[in-house]
């Protein structure tokens, strides 16, 4: 476990390590052609552009960012566009919005507006990000301002940016392709999970499929993967990246309520755990729909309600961790990155600081690792469970065996004899022969229980079928034995077995003073009788015979034939026959 956890680590730190690297580079290759705003405020809605000319309306701070007022406004001054050419487009991130307005305003105080909606913003071939034309900027132009009506999202105002060319505000190849990397990631768990599934039916197999499939709809729909080969709106794209991820988070949370072990959660922290999981698929997951009725608070509502996840599942991990589950030690392996990169998008999310939208690649590299340390934890809990089954299967097999087999000689007993007559019957065994040991008390009166013990062992060796898959051999009890036959000479058989036992007594068990011989009582049943015949019919008459056996001197058998014409209460055509 030490070692896997350690590649585990190194593996991970790896992965971390590259996207490090990619943010760094991935933000130098924009720079010089991006502006970003320099002053943003937020207002009612009646505000209007011209009372916005006014540098003393506006913060020109890097905080204070607010997505829940009607109106949000961004300024972009000339002097960060002067000497090169004017920008032309304006991109932000996608988040849902009611229509963003922009104005080029000139020196002499005029503003020149387009207004578009929010089905009116392209979103770009890569990356989650779309654009908008600006009106034209002149040599006398002195600022850009935006006008965003009803934003719902706090980066869609941090990470606003005016430029010349579209492909500015791309993705770069690298991300694109680290993005599409996390997703091929989370193709080979998912097959994992189909497979699993035939096997085990656990149902957090499916809960894992399901954060999977979520996980890989956040990657395409938040990196903006999925512009690559659909054009799709704007709000769609906004509403699927925080729906899959409270899908997602919430899933997470089912999962671990079903996943650990037996006894690594108590009752009340499973249930906290599950409850936990519905309420972040339902509750978040509402807010991510980002109706236009909850636009003053469905941002903060939606990080606010999707933080008791985060907050159960460490209780939950160090809960099973503390009562010494394997398994959840593997889920804070894998979740750990996850955690940290969540809470660095919480406090970006809820506007604390604007860090770079670069940033949430580290949130889909920690999305890749999770998926694939738990589909590695599942393997481990899929051998675990293979193993409890396989040992409950063999304890089955073992109590089976227990209960059908005589402990002394090994032979089958009376109540597996019993269970299965019928069965043998149809399968064609017609000979019942009865097996009693002659005056077998004596012996135990001359040599002692443990000499008796050794002869019973031994006439069970001596009527066993090795291989002969046309006698069985029971043990009723005591020094009485049953011997089944089908096929040829049946009697002829027996008569046999019968004779082999007290030259097998005397071989196994030397120096007895008298030879132990054997009476026997046997039936042999025409074909149509067959089925009419139960156990204790045949044992009954065995037994009579037997009686007979016994009565005219021992060492001997005693047979009956019986045939349609020889049932009860006539029993015509009996033959009997004897043996010495
Ligand atoms: P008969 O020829 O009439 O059958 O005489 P018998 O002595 O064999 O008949 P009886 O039924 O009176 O005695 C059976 C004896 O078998 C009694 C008991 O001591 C012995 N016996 C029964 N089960 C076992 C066993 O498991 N081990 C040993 N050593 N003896 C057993
Ligand atoms: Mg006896
Ligand atoms: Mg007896």
């Amino acid at each position: 476990m030490s070692r896997l956890c350690l590649k585990i680590w190194l593996w991970l730190a790896a992965a971390l390590l590259t996207a490090g690297l990619a943010v760094p580079a991935a933000a130098d290759s924009h720079q010089g052609h991006v502006t970003a705003p320099q002053c943003h405020a937020a207002t009612p809605a009646d505000r209007g552009a011209v009372a916005m000319i006014d540098r003393a309306a506006w913060n020109c701070t890097s905080s204070g960012w607010r997505a829940d007022l009607p109106s949000a406004w961004l300024r972009f001054e000339a002097d960060s566009w002067q000497g090169g050419p004017p920008p032309r487009h304006f991109f932000t991130r996608t988040a849902r919005h009611e229509a963003i307005t922009l104005y080029a305003l000139d020196a002499d105080g005029t503003l020149r507006a387009r207004r578009f909606a929010e089905s009116d913003g392209r979103p770009f071939a890569a990356g989650p990000v779309f654009r908008l034309p600006l009106p034209v900027i002149t040599a006398d132009t002195r600022a850009v301002l935006v006008r965003i009506d009803a934003p719902h999202s706090i980066p869609l105002l941090t990470e606003a940016g005016i430029a010349r060319y579209p492909e500015d505000a791309n993705r770069s190849l690298e991300e694109m392709m680290l993005l599409a990397l996390v997703l091929g990631m989370l193709v080979l768990p998912l097959l994992f999970d189909v497979s699993f599934y035939l096997v085990l039916r656990e149902r957090f197999v499916l809960y894992h499929a399901t954060m999977v499939v979520a996980m890989m709809g956040y990657v395409l729909f938040a990196g903006g993967l999925i512009s690559v080969v659909a054009s799709l709106p704007v709000a769609f794209l906004a509403i699927m990246a925080p729906l899959c991820w409270a899908t997602g988070c919430g899933a997470a949370l089912l999962f671990l309520s079903d996943f650990l072990e037996r006894g690594a959660l108590s009752r009340g922290m499973r249930r906290l755990t599950f409850w936990t999981g519905c309420w972040t698929i339902a509750v978040p997951g509402f807010f991510a729909l980002q109706l236009h009725a909850t636009q003053a608070f469905d941002d903060t509502g939606y990080f606010l309600t999707i933080t008791p996840a985060a907050v159960v599942v460490s209780a939950a991990l160090i809960h099973a961790i503390v009562r010494g589950s394997r398994s959840a030690k593997f889920v804070a392996a894998a979740w750990f990155p996850l955690i940290l990169t969540s809470i660095e998008r919480l406090v970006r999310g809820l506007g604390v600081y604007a860090g770079p939208a670069q940033l949430d690649l580290m949130m889909f590299v920690a999305t890749g690792i999770e998926v694939v340390i738990i589909s590695l934890a599942i393997a481990d809990r899929f051998l675990a469970i293979r193993h409890e089954r396989d040992a409950a299967l063999t304890e089955a097999r073992m109590l089976e065996q227990i209960s059908t087999r005589d402990s002394l000689t090994g032979l089958m007993n009376r109540r597996a004899i019993e269970a299965r007559f019928d069965e043998l019957m149809a399968q064609g065994f017609d000979t019942f022969a009865l097996v009693d040991l002659d005056r077998f008390k004596a012996i135990n009166d001359l040599h002692g229980h443990q000499v008796g013990d050794a002869a019973l062992i031994a006439c069970a060796n001596a009527i066993r079928s090795t291989g002969d898959r046309d006698t069985i051999a029971v043990r009723l009890g005591g020094e009485e034995f049953v011997v089944l036959l089908r096929g040829l000479r049946t009697l002829e058989r027996a008569e046999a077995l019968r004779q082999a036992i007290p030259m097998r007594i005397a071989k196994d068990v030397p120096g007895l003073e008298l030879p132990v011989t054997a009476s026997m009582g046997v039936i042999v049943l025409e074909q149509a009788l067959r089925p009419t015949m139960q156990f204790a019919e045949f044992y009954a008459r065995a037994d009579a015979l037997m009686y007979e056996a016994k009565a005219s001197g021992r060492n001997r058998l005693a047979y009956e034939r019986l045939t349609v014409f020889s049932q009860p209460p006539a029993l015509r055509g009996r033959k009997r026959d004897k043996a010495a």
